[in-house]
């Protein structure tokens, strides 16, 4: 235990997902001792990520704008929309360079025991996007882990319609893990041999 503000940002840090307590150490004395540490730069940063960063009002992706760079990208194939459970998922897929059409953000995945049901993600504006039958193929790309297959399935019933294909990334991916810590081949692979699933 250190004294008064340097245990309390030690006990901040260490509230940040994947920091345990001997990280927020190390981060909290990085920052007390490092001249070029640029504190004034990382807290106004924080002050203004909340009010400045939005959610694509199209697909739920992040953006300071009403809809995100990708929607608005007219070279963007508009008939293939990619469901993923999270932003960060987007990135992934990204830095790939495998995909070229639009996605889809659910916000989280079904998860009963944490209380998380179909009401809590962005399935209906999901269906709402696919009714004037612009978009031909739908990939789901839930994470590989049991809410992510949970919500794959509700997902297929959900999106049974003519002139729509559903497709699910190719197994390959690590199971029980999460998209966003699949390599960039093996997920560019996981996209190449997609299938089509049946409800
Ligand atoms: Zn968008």
């Amino acid at each position: 235990m250190y004294e008064g503000i340097v245990q309390e940002l030690i006990d901040e840090l260490g509230r940040l997902p994947g920091i345990g307590p001997k990280s927020a150490q190390r981060i909290a004395f990085h920052i007390l001792t490092t001249q070029s540490f640029d504190t004034t730069r990382l807290s106004e940063i924080l002050a203004d990520v909340r009010d400045k960063v939005k959610f694509c009002n199209i697909c739920g992706n992040v953006t300071e704008q009403e809809t995100c760079s990708i929607c608005r990208d007219p070279r963007r194939s508009q008939t293939v929309i990619c469901v993923v459970e999270e932003a960060k998922d987007v990135a992934a897929i990204e830095r790939t360079r495998e995909f070229r059409g639009l996605y889809h953000v659910l916000g989280g995945a079904l998860s009963p025991i944490d209380g998380i049901g179909p009401d809590d993600l962005r399935f209906h504006q999901l269906v709402t996007r696919l009714a004037d039958a612009t978009v031909t193929e739908v990939i789901i790309a839930t994470d590989p882990n049991l809410e992510g297959e949970a919500t794959a399935t509700y997902l297929t019933r959900l999106l049974v319609q003519p002139g729509l294909r559903v497709t699910r990334l190719a197994s390959g991916l690590p199971v029980g893990g999460d998209l966003e810590y699949a390599d960039e081949v093996t997920l560019g692979r996981a996209f190449e041999g997609r299938r089509v699933v049946e409800a």
